[in-house]
This record gives structure tokens, sequence and C-alpha cells, in this order.
């Protein structure tokens, strides 16, 4: 036991390499550009203020986003999808595994779950005792389950899902854009290296590598932001891209996917001006999302937000609830059969 959480905390300690070594990258690309290409060695003035100021703004803009992305804790189900004290009991006294399916299926009913397992059972979470809402899955590194998670990120040492993919996609968009004008930039020293006006030996040490680094991250980054562009265009997830989610009536990779604009507006939100920053925009509460099929008469995530809410209404009013979801449910069988 005690060897097992000694293992767990090494392993917590070691998650944070990857985050360290990033920092130190950006640090010293920070001191290198800063003190030794713009301060000590640029002749005029003006263009280098304009380089520092342009150079500070993709610097914070890029320190928010990773800190964000970083920090954001992983939303997880509500306290609706776990199961009750009286249905765990009922659960597990219940030894035959279709009997046990029909007590999920039951609790199920009064929930907005629209996706299952391969087998066509209900998707439950045996190690956190919870039914998964559509696009949660279980992270076997947080040990716990994520709501409409991507992927666990050993780059920020976060699992990146509904509370935090605005922060992801940001989070690549700057650091793209932070290596671009780093490379850009600093291409007129690589020319005056290689004639060899530059007579410095720590500038040409640092003038190689600014440009070297920025290049190599910029390449590889590329391809994982063209990637995501794809994935928010089709309202996919990383894990949906390689399985496709199954609905009632099968599998359906484009099963969330409700045209580019909606998809777009779920990851980043109505509010245009909010689009580039690192504040939480993402509509509804990651428990629900709109389908393909039903999206022609119904908008859940903006009218039916408080539906499902945490706190809200009385018990008679979560009956009436109940009973709307549970048409919706029927109706969506219906058409889907
Ligand atoms: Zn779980
Ligand atoms: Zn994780």
């Amino acid at each position: 036991m005690a060897m097992s959480r000694g293992l767990r905390c090494c392993q917590r300690i070691f998650s944070w390499i990857p985050v360290v070594i990033i920092s130190s990258v950006v640090l010293w690309s920070y001191y290198a550009y800063v003190f030794e290409l713009c301060f000590l060695h640029h002749n005029n003035f003006f263009s280098a203020a304009a380089y520092l100021l342009v150079f500070h703004v993709c610097f914070v803009m890029f320190c928010w986003t990773y800190w964000k992305a970083i920090f954001t804790p992983p939303s997880t189900p509500c306290k609706k999808f776990h199961l009750s004290y009286s249905d765990k009991e009922r659960y597990e006294m219940e030894e035959r595994p279709d009997a046990q399916k029909q007590i999920l299926i039951d609790i199920a009913k009064k929930l907005p779950i629209f996706t299952r397992a391969q087998s066509g059972a209900i998707r439950f979470c045996d190690r956190c005792q919870v039914i998964k809402p559509d696009r949660c899955h279980h992270c076997s590194v947080c040990e716990t389950c994520i709501l409409k998670m991507d992927h666990h990120c050993p780059w920020v040492n976060n699992c990146v899902g509904f509370s935090n993919y605005k922060f992801f996609l940001l989070f690549l968009s700057y650091s793209m854009l932070y290596c671009v004008f780093i490379a850009a930039t600093v291409f007129q020293y690589f020319l005056k290296f290689w004639v060899g006006e530059l007579s410095n030996g720590h500038a040409k040490f640092h003038v190689l590598f600014l440009l070297f680094v920025a290049l190599m991250f910029f390449v590889s980054l590329m391809f994982l932001f063209g990637y995501h562009c794809w994935l928010v265009a089709k309202n996919r997830s990383t894990l949906e891209a390689f399985s496709a989610p199954v609905f009632q009536n099968g599998p359906d990779r484009n099963g969330f996917n409700v045209g580019i604009r909606k998809n777009l507006l779920q990851v980043f939100g109505e509010d245009r001006r909010l689009w580039f920053f690192p504040v939480f925009t993402s509509q509804g509460d990651g428990h629900y999302f709109p389908l393909r099929t039903l999206c022609e008469y119904q908008n859940p995530l903006l009218a039916s937000e408080g539906r499902w809410a945490e706190d809200g209404g009385s018990d008679e009013d979560s009956t009436g609830e109940r009973d709307v979801i549970s048409a919706e449910k029927e109706q969506h069988v219906l058409s889907s059969a």
C-alpha cells in the first residue's frame, strides 16, 4: 500500500517534467530574444521597441493560455450521474448481469444520455460508480471520469476536456504565433551570421538556437493544430475520432456534428470578442450535447441548460423534467428507428 502510494507520488512528480521542459525553453527564448538580441544587438531603437512590443503580446498570451490549459481542473460528472446510495446497494446486491444492466437502464431513463457502450449497454464507470454522460470518458492518469474528454496531454500535465478545450486550442495557436514571430524576426540575424557579420559568440549561439527551436516547434504544432481545427469543425473529440460514439441506432462519427458554425460556437461561445482570450465561454455544462438527428427541433444547449441543473427546482419540477426528457428520448428513438 505504502509502496503504491510512493510510486504514485513519484509518478505525479515525473509527470511535471514535460511542463518544466517547455517552461525552461520558453524562459530561455525570452532571455535570448529580449536581452541578447533586442537590447544588445539591435541597432535601431524604434524597430527594437516595436519588436519588443509585439513579442511581449505574444509572450503574455502564450503564458496565459498555457497556464489556463495546465491549471483548469477538468470537469467531472455532476451528482445526478452518480448512483444514489439505494441504487448502488440495489446494483451491488444484484448478481445477474442482465438485471444489473436493467437497473442502469432504469436510472439512465432519468438522465440526458443518448450514447451507449459498444455492446449497447448503458455506459457505466465501475471505478467512479457513475453513469457516463455522453462524450465522457474515464482517464486512467487522472483516475476519474472527465466530461467531453479529448485526451490526456503530458505537455500540459492535464486532461484536455470540456472545461479547458478552448484554452488548449488557444495555447496551440499562441504557441505557433510565438514561434512564427521569433523565427521571422530572428531570420535577419541568421543572415548576418551566415555572411559573418555577427561577431559575438553568445549572440551566434542564441540566433542559431532561437531559429532552430522556433521552426522545430512551429512545424510540430502546425500538424497538431491542423488536426484539432478539423476536429472542432466536425465536432469530434480525439477519442471519438478513433472510436465513433455509439447511439441507439449504431455508431455514428457525425452524431454530434451540427454544422461548422454551431460546432465552433459550442467550443468558443457566442461572444466573438472573447474567442481569442482564455476565459471560459464554451456552451452548455458538458453533460449534454445537441445531436445531429435532434437539432432540427431542439436546441438543448441554450434552451434546456437549466433542466438538469444540479440544484434547480422542486421534486415536482424534476418529475416534470424527467417526463420531458423521456418524451424527447422516445421521439429520438422513433425518429431513428
Ligand atoms: Zn470513471
Ligand atoms: Zn487525464
